[in-house]
């Protein structure tokens, strides 16, 4: 068995792999439609490939699988489930079901070089960029678990996915090609805490996913005390950037604003927020803090982040506020991985 992982190829790749190995490129959509859609486990199943061009590509080629090591499922139907990887670090992913949709929530790093104080991911550092085969796996890999396809995908676990961009925009491209998961564009989300080069970047890539940006907070000075990002890209010069994001009609930008008592809560705070969020087409996403270890920050009172809305929706603003999901699996960003739990079966 050869040591490139299919799973790591975008079909150009795969092209240029065929036809090393003397074949013709419509093979790669077939390997493509092999291992993404019927999620074969070993290059001998792909029976419409001849045997000879399966021996050769098993020579160089192989397909990886996660394995899930932990799994919690909460009351409230939120499953958290967690992967080690080959090199023995974890990540983590929430499986969302909510009526017909499924919305898995999946990691791009071992840890984050970004330290937002909010964040547990965060707090122990960096360790290394996600291969494009280790989150495309994740999605394959819940879907053999649950024996049901993954409707929605937001980039929302461990990472910031615009850190490790090449891997990401490749997965991101297997999931919406007609060969690969077949997902909807508009029913990806990818988040970023703003690093800008990247939101520019991926604006030109034109994949017309949805873009999510963790705001937190419209005064800069409060920004750089909770996201160190901030000092390298300020808020305007983010504004800046997503007013240049190619929206698809009817389409907006989501912004996350984590909810944080005293730090960016009042009203103070959404007068503010309106003023910076003019002429930017956008819904936002009122968050109410996860407490985590290690930080004495306090989530907002449920009437202040209710006044909050309010103020924002009186000026004809979409607003929701997300439902902590899962909290009594620790469904909440990094703390599966953090929770020092047994391994089940
Ligand atoms: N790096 C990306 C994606 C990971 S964070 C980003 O920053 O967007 C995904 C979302 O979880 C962000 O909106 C972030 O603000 C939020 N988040 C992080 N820690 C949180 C916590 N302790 N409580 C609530 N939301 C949190």
């Amino acid at each position: 068995m050869g040591n490139v992982d299919l799973k790591n190829l975008s079909l150009q790749e795969m092209e240029n792999l065929i036809s090393q190995l003397g074949e013709r490129s419509y093979r790669a959509y077939q390997i493509f439609e092999w291992v993404f859609q019927k999620d074969a486990g070993d290059i001998r199943e792909m029976t419409n490939l001849p045997l000879k061009f399966r021996n050769s590509l098993s020579e160089l080629a192989c397909t990886k699988r996660l394995p899930i090591t932990d799994k919690r499922v909460s009351k409230d139907g939120t499953r958290k489930y967690l992967f080690v990887l080959e090199d023995g670090n974890t990540i983590e992913n929430v499986l969302i079901p909510d009526e017909e949709k499924r919305t898995l929530c999946i990691s791009t790093q071992v840890g984050c070089k970004l330290n937002c104080s909010f964040c547990l991911t965060g707090k122990g550092g960096f360790v290394r960029n996600l291969k494009t085969s280790e989150i495309i796996e994740q999605v394959l890999s819940i879907c053999r678990e649950i024996q049901e396809n993954i409707t929605n995908i937001v980039f929302m676990g461990m990472g910031e996915p615009l850190d490790n961009y090449e891997n990401v925009i490749k997965t991101i491209k297997i999931m919406i090609s007609p060969h690969g998961l077949k997902i909807p564009a508009r029913r990806i989300t990818l988040s970023t805490a703003g690093i800008v080069p990247g939101i520019i970047r991926l604006a030109g890539e034109n994949l017309k996913i949805n873009l999510a940006v963790s705001l937190n907070t419209a005064d800069n000075e409060t920004r750089d005390g909770i996201m160190p990002v901030n000092k390298k890209y300020p808020i305007d010069k983010l504004l800046e950037a997503l007013k240049e994001y190619p929206l698809p009609p009817g389409r907006r930008i989501t912004f996350e604003y984590v909810m944080m008592k005293g730090i960016n809560d009042t009203i103070e705070d959404a007068k503010r927020l309106l003023k910076i969020l003019k002429g930017i087409r956008c819904k936002i996403n009122l968050i109410p803090f996860n407490k985590i270890e290690g930080s004495n920050l306090e989530p907002s009172h449920p009437e202040s982040i209710e006044e909050f809305q309010n103020l924002l929706v009186s000026k004809h603003y979409t607003v929701i506020i997300r439902k902590s999901k899962g909290a009594d699996i620790w469904a909440a960003c990094g703390q599966l991985r953090s929770s020092k739990m047994t391994i089940k079966d």
